[in-house]
């Protein structure tokens, strides 16, 4: 027997002896010890309660909030830095079922799976109307970079049969794009100005093309902005060779853009965003920014012109199952992002790929 497969066998011998004694089997999981300090480690297979998965990580990506926490920037309360935390942040995975809890009906063995990462009380103003990404109580599923992970049945979504795992991996991160656009109400005839060229941006890009919406890219990577004219960037302008005020005025017959999308969030992305928004127009604040960061907005310029600023935050259930839909008729291909893959044990390289910029997006493969 390969390695892999006796400890699957392991890990289903082990669901069986759940209330016995003593729990053996292994798995390989990343730890963040300390910020800056990631480990590959041995760590115990967590036991199965009724309604529970086990899943075989396939492959996880590396998103900026990882990378925050591995800075020790952010911190969550369901995962401390040490060992109690196998698989830390990871929340971008998609994998296959490998065992099931006693009372899980709509997934088994060998079903392709990707999580529903938020957990919410379900009984607060926000989750009754559907807005569980507001919960005071919202918690993370978290635990992707290691071999397996447990999760709940109701937070798991199948993967339908066509699309690739490398795809699939990327669900969360095109649900949470779904999730702002949704916001902005765009139209066919619409331009899109999207700020920021890293991953999140070229997978706005994607979503926004597929709306029909014109895009203008602005970004300060030769690299990223190159993908950004191959997925069907309207027009890119580098931001560090030209200020974009003017292409922006020229494309939309100085007007201005519709929407604006800040998949960055530096100092300047506010400001730069009410240059380019036309009256009338929308801006959706995706990113999330430093703490410390505050800005200034004349409130005149929001009034005289109509504008609606608007922020989003994670995704919404039905926001994942539209992104697999776009995936199964190959409308969006996430993967298009992905520029490296790391094995587990080299996911220190893996972290460091993304916050270089070396990578636009890495994935670990356990
Ligand atoms: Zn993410
Ligand atoms: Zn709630």
């Amino acid at each position: 027997m390969k390695n892999r497969e006796k400890r699957e066998s392991a890990v289903r011998l082990s669901y069986i002896a759940i209330g016995t004694t003593k729990y053996s089997a292994v798995m390989k999981a990343a730890f963040v010890l300390s910020p800056h300090k990631v480990v590959v480690e041995d760590a115990a297979i967590p036991v199965l309660g009724g309604r529970e998965v086990m899943v075989r990580v396939e492959a996880c990506g590396i998103c900026a909030s990882d990378i925050k926490f591995f800075n020790g920037l952010k911190s969550y309360r369901e995962t401390p830095f040490g060992r109690d935390s196998p698989g830390f942040t990871g929340h971008e995975w998609a994998g296959v079922v490998v065992s099931t809890g006693q009372d899980v009906k709509t997934v088994r063995e060998g079903d392709r799976v990707v999580p529903y990462i938020v957990t919410s009380c379900g009984l607060c103003k926000y989750c009754r109307e559907g807005r569980e990404n507001l919960c005071a109580e919202k918690r993370y599923i978290h635990g992707g970079f290691a071999e397996y992970v447990k999760i709940p049945e109701q937070n798991l979504i199948r993967i339908p049969e066509n699309i690739r795992v490398e795809d699939a991996c990327l669900t969360e991160p095109t649900a949470c794009c779904l999730h702002a656009i949704e916001q902005l109400n765009l139209k066919p005839d619409d331009t899109v100005a999207i700020i920021g060229d890293g991953p999140m941006g070229l997978l706005h890009l994607q979503l926004v093309r597929k709306i029909g919406s014109r895009v203008i890219m602005i970004g300060h990577h030769e690299e990223r902005l190159g993908i950004a004219n191959k997925l069907g960037a309207d027009l890119v302008i580098n931001s560090l060779k030209v200020e974009p005020f003017e292409p922006v005025m020229e494309a939309t017959d100085g007007y201005g853009a519709d929407a604006v999308i800040l998949a960055i969030n530096n100092k300047d992305a506010m400001s730069n965003a009410l240059k380019l928004v036309s009256k009338g127009g929308r801006i959706n604040i995706f990113a999330g920014a430093h703490p410390d960061y505050e800005i200034s907005v004349n409130p005149n310029k929001i009034h005289y012109s109509e504008l609606t600023i608007t922020g989003s935050a994670d995704a919404l259930r039905k926001n994942y199952h539209e992104a697999l839909r776009l995936m199964k008729s190959e409308a969006v291909k996430p993967s298009t992002i992905i520029t490296h893959i790391f094995p587990l044990e080299k996911i220190e390289e893996a972290l460091e790929a993304m916050q270089k910029r070396v990578a636009i997006k890495a994935i670990v493969k356990p």
